[in-house]
C-alpha cells in the first residue's frame, strides 16, 4: 500500500471522489492526514496510522525512521518503553522538524536519517512523536554510503569503514544497546 503524508497530492477530481483523511484545492486531491491510501469504487481516502491502542501520548517508543521528507520524518514504531515485547500492531508514527530539537533544524536530514532507529515521546494524537529530550533521538545510525553501523564522535557520527562524518540529533543512549 502506498504511504502517504500531509500535502501530498493523491490524485484529482476528475479521477476520484474525495473520501475521508483527503481535502479538494482548485480540484486537485491532497491526503490530510499521514497514512495508507486506499482507492476504492473511484472513492480517495487516507486510512491514518493513528490506531495504536498500546500506545498512548506520553509513552516512549523505540521506532525505525523509513521515510524522511522536507519537514517531516515517518517513523515506524516496533516497541514500548517499559514493554519488552515487540508491539502487535506495526504502525507509523510523525515526526515534524519543529519537534525534534530544543535547537533550530534547518534540515530533518541533518538530524535523522533513513533507517535510523530513534527513541522518542508520543506527544499527541496520530503518534505525533518528539526526540527534544537529551536521552531522546538517534540510537542507531549505518552509513549513507557503506550501510556501515556509525560510532559518535562528540556531536557528530562517523563511519569506521569509510570514514563519512553525518549530524543527527543524538541520543544520550547512543551505541549503549538499550534505552
Ligand atoms: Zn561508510
Amino acid at each position: 500500500m502506498k504511504i502517504v503524508m500531509p500535502g501530498d497530492r493523491v490524485g484529482s477530481t476528475e479521477e476520484y471522489i474525495k473520501g475521508r483523511g483527503v481535502y479538494e484545492e482548485n480540484g486537485e486531491l491532497f491526503a490530510a492526514v499521514a497514512g495508507y491510501l486506499v482507492i476504492k469504487d473511484r472513492v480517495a481516502s487516507v486510512e491514518s496510522f493513528s490506531n495504536i491502542p498500546e500506545v498512548m501520548k506520553g509513552d516512549v517508543v523505540l521506532g525505525r525512521v523509513v521515510d524522511v521528507r522536507n519537514t517531516m520524518a515517518l517513523v515506524e514504531v516496533v516497541s514500548k518503553k517499559g514493554e519488552e515485547r515487540t508491539l502487535t500492531t506495526r504502525s507509523l508514527g510523525l515526526l515534524h522538524i519543529s519537534n525534534v530539537d530544543e535547537k533550530y533544524v534547518k534540515d530533518i536530514s541533518e538530524a535523522v536519517g533513513y533507517l535510523d532507529i530513534v527513541k522518542a515521546r508520543v506527544i499527541g494524537d496520530n503518534l505525533r512523536l518528539s526526540t527534544k529530550e537529551e536521552d531522546m533521538g538517534v540510537l542507531k545510525a549505518l552509513c549513507s554510503t557503506c550501510r556501515s553501523e556509525m560510532i559518535r564522535e562528540g556531536d557528530m557520527l562517523k563511519c569506521p569503514d569509510c570514514g563519512r562524518v553525518e549530524k543527527r540529533k543524538i541520543s544520550s543512549d547512543y551505541g549503549k544497546g538499550e534505552w
